[in-house]
């Protein structure tokens, strides 16, 4: 079989356009402080593979390597990530009223939550660019995902995680044989210790868009979904916001399949769910503001959205108000009710963020911004087995 290939171009800063070399490692655009994004030549994107064409092949995200940036197939590593399932969730979808309720499923990925999206693509390209070693802040399940990818790759890691993030994350981390760093604060407090710890020994930072490719690793969310619904895509997506990289990814995918000529441009209102105890993008939003103000004193019990400051947050904010999305905030109560009723009403034992896209999506039927004949997809992004 003929290699796939990749028709990756360059880096762009989304605020000042600049341009950077896709083939040397990079971080971000610092005159901006903005992610980078990464660019392709959607044009012989489209003439190299037809959209039927790419569901004939093996399962998993690198069947979309055309518009992913690794571009040796030799350093595509996998553990068997993406093509979760897409589950139709009637028994739910009839108590809210809504005809056409699914569930994609990120807990079916390696490590048991969507961040192996994410951190598959940022690993595989940062052997591909000669990196050796990585290291991450995290509020846990991302860490858990470099660890594993990591030893895939034979690379070295360094996690640091809040010292209260969950048990399983810190486990995962240290039986992959990752270099666990517990830090006495929060994500944000994480970040700072990496960042100058990757300085001081030339890791690869995998922060939270800090570079360019995990976001490339969440946007293959967006891709199946487009190929689920047949290239027409669903009206709604709810998903749980803390970095961003999984509303940015998708929506940037939605742009470059446009592109290709493989979707028209009509959009899924794009809703942001965020705990009460940690909702800068919903006050944000509620504002109309374009940046959001890092949040005080963050807490809540859904360990992936307690991120007090998005490095992404114009993009996510873009994102939302160009879609006519909206943003909300439900509480830790609301989110542990949910979390109960998901796993009773359709047998799926949600993580607490998957949890509270269901908690969110039942304000919103409350207060009639979706209408019954919508089709509606929610995120649940892990399995609630790595809170026990
Ligand atoms: C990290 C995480 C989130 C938040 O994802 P972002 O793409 O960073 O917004 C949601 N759910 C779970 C389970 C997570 O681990
Ligand atoms: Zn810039």
């Amino acid at each position: 079989m003929m290699e796939l290939e990749s028709t990756l171009t360059h880096l762009e800063c989304p605020e000042c356009h600049k341009t950077f070399d896709a083939d040397r490692p990079q971080t971000f655009c610092k005159a901006c402080r903005s992610p980078l994004l990464a660019r392709y030549d959607l044009e012989v994107a489209a003439r190299r593979v037809r959209k039927d064409e790419v569901a004939s092949r093996r399962r998993g995200l690198w069947r979309w390597a055309e518009i992913l940036p690794v571009r040796s197939a030799a350093f595509r590593l996998t553990l068997g990530e993406g093509d979760t399932p897409l589950l139709p969730a009637p028994r739910l979808g009839q108590r809210l009223g809504l005809e056409h309720l699914y569930i994609k499923d990120e807990s079916a990925n390696p490590t048991a939550t969507f961040k192996a999206r994410g951190l598959v693509m940022a690993v595989s390209k940062g052997m591909e660019l000669g990196m050796s070693a990585f290291v991450i802040p995290t509020a846990g399940n991302a860490g858990g995902a470099l660890a594993a990818y990591a030893a895939r790759a034979g690379a070295e890691a360094h996690v640091y995680m809040p010292q209260d993030a969950p048990h399983a994350n810190q486990r995962e981390v240290e039986i992959a044989g990752a270099h666990l760093h517990l830090v006495d604060g929060l994500i944000s407090d994480a970040a700072r210790l990496a960042a100058a710890e990757a300085k001081a020994h030339g890791w690869f930072d995998v922060s939270t868009f800090k570079e360019p490719y995990r976001v490339e690793g969440k946007k293959t969310m967006g891709l199946e979904l487009a190929e689920a619904f047949d290239w027409n895509l669903p009206d709604v997506i709810v998903y749980p916001t803390g970095g961003g990289t999984g509303l940015v990814g998708m929506w940037k995918a939605f742009a470059e399949l446009e592109a290709m000529g493989w979707i028209d441009s009509r959009r899924p209102r794009l809703v942001s769910v965020q705990a009460a105890g940690c909702a800068p993008i919903v006050r944000a939003f509620q504002e109309g503001a374009a940046r959001a103000k890092p949040w005080e004193n963050a807490h809540t019990l859904a360990s992936g959205l307690r991120v007090p400051a998005a490095f992404a947050d114009r993009l996510i904010l873009r994102a939302l108000y160009e879609s006519g999305g909206t943003a909300v905030a439900v509480s830790d109560e609301e989110i542990v009710d949910a979390q109960r009723e998901l796993a009773h009403s359709e047998g799926i034992f949600a993580a607490p963020e998957g949890a509270a896209t269901l908690a969110g999506l039942k304000r919103l039927c409350r207060e009639g911004w979706i209408s019954p004949e919508a089709r509606v997809v929610l995120f649940n992004t892990g399995s609630g087995l790595k809170y026990l």
